[in-house]
C-alpha cells in the first residue's frame, strides 16, 4: 500500500495492528479511514488530545459465543457467533449480522468498523456494531436454519433491545433468518418490541423499501455523482457483481433511470445478457427458488455462463460491486478503467482492495466508497425503527422519497467535505471525514466514555 499515513495517526495505526493479530480485514479497514485523517487532527487538535481515534479502534464491548444446533440427521453441530459493538455515541449499536462459513472475529470487526461511519453519514441515530456466525446457510434445510437462529437468539437475546443494540441481515441473513430470530426473541423476553430487529417481514413490523434499500441506495448514489459531473445513467451499461439482495435491487433501480444491467454473478461464475438481466427471471431464481445463476442460461439461449468467470472483465460505464469484500483488485481495476468505465458505485462492504481503490481516484472516475455508497440499507432500517416507535407505517412512495433524500445529503456532504479538505472529487476521504467528525464531536460532548 503506497499511500502514506500521516505522522499523526502511523503510531495508531501500528498499535492496531499489535493489539488484533491476524485481523487482516479489520486492518484494512482501520487504515482506509486512517489515511484520511492526518488533515482533520490538524484541525481538531482537540480529538488528538482526547484520544478520539485510539477509542474508536477499540470495540465498547465484543462478544463470542457457541451456537450448538441438532441438524436433520439429529447430530449435534457447533458454530461460532460474534456480536462487536463498535460504537454507540450516536445511537444503539445498529449493523447487520452475516451468515457465512468466511466469517471470523477479523470480518465482523472490519463490518463493524465502517458501520460506525456509514451510519454517521446517515445523518440518522444510530450506533455502530456488527453480528454474525461462521455458519454456512447454503444447503440447509428451512428446518435446520430455524433450529440455529434459535439457539443463536437465545445467546444474542440479553445483549439487545431497541435502545441498546438492534442487528438486521447481511450476507446469509434475510427475512427467513430475522424472522426465526425475531419469534424467538419475544418468547424468551415476552415483548413485541418491533424495534429490536429491522428487516422484519411487512406484516410483522417491517418497512417497505428495506429490502431494496441498499441496492437502491448505491443506484442513487451513482446517479448522484454522475449529475454532479453533467452525466447520468440513462443509456448507460453496467455490470453488478453478485445476485443477492443487493444486487437483484440495484439492478431493478439501474433499469428503471434507463441503464442496461448486462453482467451477474455468484460465487460460482457470472452470467452475461447483452439484452440486459431479465429481473424477472433472476428474482424468481434467486428469491423464490434459491437456485444458483447459471440457471439463468438454462431459460434464456442468449445468454452466457462462464464458471468462475471474472465479472470485471466485462466492458460497462458504471460498475456496481455487490458481492463482497475485495472482489475487486488492483487488477480488475484498472481493466474497468481501460475499457472505458467512468462510474464504482459499491454495494458491497470494502468491495475494492486498496490497490484497487488508488486506480480508481488515480484515473479520476467518479468513485462512491462504500460506506457512503451502500449506506442506504442501514439508513432504511433507520426509517423502520422510527415506523416502530410511532406504530406507523408509511407507503412505498413516501420511504423510497426519504431514502433518496438521504442518499443525495450523503453524496453532497462526502463531496463539500472532500472539497474541504482539498482533495475535490475525492468521496473516500470526504465519506470518512465527515463520518468521523460526527462521531468524535459526540466523544467529546460525553466525556471519557
Ligand atoms: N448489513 C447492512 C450494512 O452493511 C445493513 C445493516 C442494517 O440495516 O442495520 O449496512
Amino acid at each position: 500500500m503506497s499511500v502514506h499515513l500521516d505522522e499523526k495517526v502511523a503510531p495508531i495505526y501500528q498499535e492496531v495492528l499489535a493489539r488484533n493479530p491476524g485481523e487482516t480485514e479489520f486492518h484494512q479497514a482501520v487504515r482506509e479511514v486512517l489515511e484520511s485523517l492526518g488533515p482533520v487532527l490538524s484541525k481538531y487538535p482537540e480529538f488528538r488530545d482526547s484520544k478520539v481515534i485510539e477509542r474508536i479502534c477499540e470495540p465498547e464491548r465484543q462478544i463470542i459465543f457457541r451456537v450448538p444446533w441438532l441438524d436433520d440427521q439429529n447430530r449435534i453441530q457447533v458454530n461460532r457467533a460474534f456480536r462487536v459493538e463498535f460504537s454507540s455515541v450516536l445511537g444503539p449499536y445498529k449493523g447487520g449480522m452475516r451468515f457465512h462459513p468466511s466469517v471470523y472475529l477479523g470480518i465482523i470487526k472490519f463490518l463493524g468498523f465502517e458501520q460506525i461511519f456509514k451510519n454517521s453519514l446517515t445523518g440518522l441515530p444510530i450506533g455502530g456494531g456488527k453480528g454474525g456466525s461462521d455458519f454456512d446457510p447454503k444447503g440447509k434445510s428451512d428446518a435446520e436454519v430455524m433450529r440455529f437462529c434459535q439457539s443463536f437468539m437465545t445467546e444474542l437475546y440479553r445483549h439487545l433491545g431497541e435502545h441498546t443494540d438492534v442487528p438486521a441481515g447481511d450476507i446469509g441473513v434475510g427475512a427467513r433468518e430475522l424472522g426465526y430470530m425475531f419469534g424467538q426473541y419475544k418468547r424468551i423476553t415476552n415483548r413485541y418490541e418491533s424495534g429490536v430487529l429491522t428487516g422484519k417481514g411487512l406484516n410483522w413490523g417491517g418497512s417497505l423499501v428495506r429490502k431494496e434499500a441498499t441496492g437502491y441506495g448505491a443506484t442513487f448514489f451513482a446517479q448522484e455523482m454522475l449529475k454532479a459531473r453533467g452525466d447520468s445513467l440513462e443509456g448507460k451499461t453496467c455490470v453488478v457483481s453478485g445476485s443477492g439482495n443487493v444486487a437483484i435491487y440495484t439492478i431493478e433501480k439501474v433499469h428503471q433511470f434507463g441503464g442496461k444491467v448486462v453482467a451477474c454473478s455468484d460465487s460460482n461464475g457470472v452470467i452475461f445478457h447483452e439484452k440486459g438481466i431479465d429481473l424477472d427471471l433472476l428474482k424468481q431464481l434467486k428469491e423464490v427458488e434459491r437456485r444458483r445463476v447459471k440457471d439463468y442460461a438454462s431459460y434464456h439461449k442468449d445468454a452466457i455462463f462462464t464458471e468462475n468467470g471474472n465479472i470485471w472483465e466485462i466492458p460497462c460505464q458504471v460498475a456496481f460491486p455487490s458481492a463482497t469484500q475485495n472482489e475487486v483488485n488492483g487488477k480488475d481495476a484498472a481493466k474497468l478503467v481501460k475499457n472505458g468505465c467512468i462510474a464504482v458505485s459499491e454495494g458491497a462492504n470494502m468491495p475494492t482492495t486498496p490497490e484497487g481503490v488508488e486506480i480508481f481516484l488515480e484515473a479520476k472516475i467518479a468513485y462512491g466508497p462504500a460506506k457512503a455508497a451502500n449506506a442506504g440499507g442501514v439508513a432504511t432500517s433507520a426509517l423502520e425503527m422510527q415506523q416502530n416507535a410511532s406504530r406507523d407505517s408509511w407507503d412505498f412512495e413516501y420511504t423510497e422519497k426519504r431514502l433518496q433524500d438521504i442518499m443525495m445529503k450523503i453524496h453532497r456532504s462526502a463531496a463539500e467535505t472532500a472539497e474541504e479538505f482539498g482533495t475535490p472529487g475525492n468521496l473516500v476521504n470526504g465519506a470518512n471525514i465527515a463520518g468521523f467528525i460526527r462521531v468524535a464531536k459526540a466523544m467529546l460532548a460525553m466525556g471519557v466514555i
